[in-house]
């Protein structure tokens, strides 16, 4: 063993006495009302210690530490951090045209909108597309405040797919050329045969991606990508999962109908995001294969944002009624279901993040609906194995846990609209250790 030199060393005898000794940065809840992630109830009052980046012990009798800062909960709610599995960070606040456009604004208006998504309690974010690699940098090394960041890099589309948003006047492509603007940006690529996925996906790979995104079928926001069409080939999609788990890692894919759904699953994609218009037979098949479903309940707002007349919206009425059935179909064939908002070009629908998953209780109980949020969610965020940035568990109040913690003011299994009113309801916001918010002190 190494001994540790100057003021570590001191540390080090200390820690070795009676009474735990903690840094200055550890934090002690007490007297607090557990939701550990999975139960469905409060715990018994408890006391938490949160040592470095960690969860370190838990216990109904007081835990004698010296140093730590004191946190009186006066028997407020601790629960995990909340995770959203379909977030675009670089895309949520902006405008399409300031997305494509000054790229030094766009990363700013993100940075921004990045920290108001950690003051909403979202620890974590798997991001499902767009050039986020600098944003996740910033936030980890500590010049921005926000929250962890899964990434997928640019998803991978086909021409005329979801995520082609070029005009018809940038066509005919030059086979072999310039890239597009949109592609330059990192935001989407074009990919139309099983050697330019392969590229694509591993140009992804090669810039931190913890999971590949692609869409295997037509969207809703795209200009040029009518909802029925089955957009890559089994083999395109294969070579993607095929580069996906070479390097320990997964695909997800965007799809709609019963064809997109099952030709994804054929090709070996573990996650499927929306599934709105499956059949039945699709959804007992999703069960069968121990695929994930990540839902979204896109609020009714969204579908009524795109104008009436255009393309979008005519795809928008199609696709929506399918939200409340999927959902139904999930719960009857007790699919693997995550949840997430896919809040895009709207930062009045990105301060309802809460609120989005707290309409949840359409089709959950509180409990229900809050463990798809933490617990559930983590479990999906680990199918990215070792290309996982943030190696241990969360999602979880539990010994060894990652300390990312809210401290609620009132109980959310009771009462799940508290979690769709951040600024009063969250007392205390904690990200790997660190007291981002708190309310207590004033
Ligand atoms: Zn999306």
């Amino acid at each position: 063993m190494l001994l540790p030199v100057g003021g570590g060393w001191l540390a080090a005898v200390l820690a070795l006495g009676f009474c735990t000794a903690a840094s200055a940065d550890d934090v002690l809840f007490e007297n607090v009302r557990i939701f550990d992630g999975k139960s469905a109830a409060l715990s018994a009052p408890s006391n938490v210690l949160v040592k470095g980046n960690v969860i370190e012990r838990i216990s109904t009798a007081q835990i004698a530490v010296a140093g730590a800062l004191r946190v009186a909960g006066n028997g407020r709610t601790l629960m995990p951090g909340l995770i959203d599995n379909h977030w675009h960070a670089m895309l949520a606040r902006t405008t399409p045209a300031q997305a494509f456009g000054d790229v030094g604004f766009n990363n700013l208006v993100a940075g921004d909108e990045a920290t108001d998504t950690l003051m909403r309690g979202f620890t974590t974010v798997r991001d499902v597309g767009g050039p986020v690699f600098g944003l996740k940098r910033a936030i980890d090394e500590g010049i921005v405040k926000g929250p962890r960041i899964y990434p997928s890099g640019a998803m991978i589309t086909v021409t005329s797919g979801h995520g082609d948003f070029r005009q018809l006047t940038d066509l005919p492509r030059t086979i072999g050329g310039m890239l597009t603007r949109m592609e330059q940006l990192g935001g989407a690529m074009v990919a139309d045969s099983p050697d330019e996925v392969r590229v694509r996906a591993r140009e992804q790979l090669m810039q931190g991606a913890s999971q590949v995104k692609l869409t295997a079928g037509g969207g809703v926001s795209s200009p040029f990508s009518p909802i029925d069409v089955t957009t890559f080939t089994e083999a395109e999609l294969r070579a993607a999962v095929e580069a996906a788990e070479n390097w320990g890692t997964y695909v997800v894919a965007h799809a709609f109908t019963p064809a997109a759904i099952r030709g994804a699953i054929a090709a070996g994609v573990k996650c499927i995001e929306h599934g709105f218009l499956m059949d039945e037979p699709t959804a007992k098949l999703i069960a069968e294969k121990g695929v994930w479903l990540s839902m979204q309940p896109l609020p009714e707002d969204l579908r009524l944002g795109f104008p009436v007349g255009s393309v979008q919206r005519a795809k928008a009425d199609e696709v929506w009624p399918g939200i409340a059935r999927s959902y139904e179909l999930a719960k009857k064939y007790k699919i693997k279901t995550a949840w997430g908002t896919d809040v895009l070009f709207s930062r009045a629908l990105a301060q309802q993040q809460g609120a989005i998953l707290a309409s949840l209780a359409r089709w959950y109980t509180p409990a229900e609906a809050l463990v798809m949020a933490t617990s559930t969610n983590a479990e999906l965020l680990a199918l990215s194995g070792k290309r996982n940035p943030y190696p241990g568990k969360l999602g979880v109040v539990e010994q060894g846990a990652l300390a990312d913690l809210l401290l609620v003011d009132g109980n959310p299994l009771d009462n799940i609209n508290l979690i769709a009113d951040p600024a009063n309801s969250f007392k205390i916001i904690m990200k790997d250790g660190v007291i981002y918010k708190n309310a207590l002190t004033k």
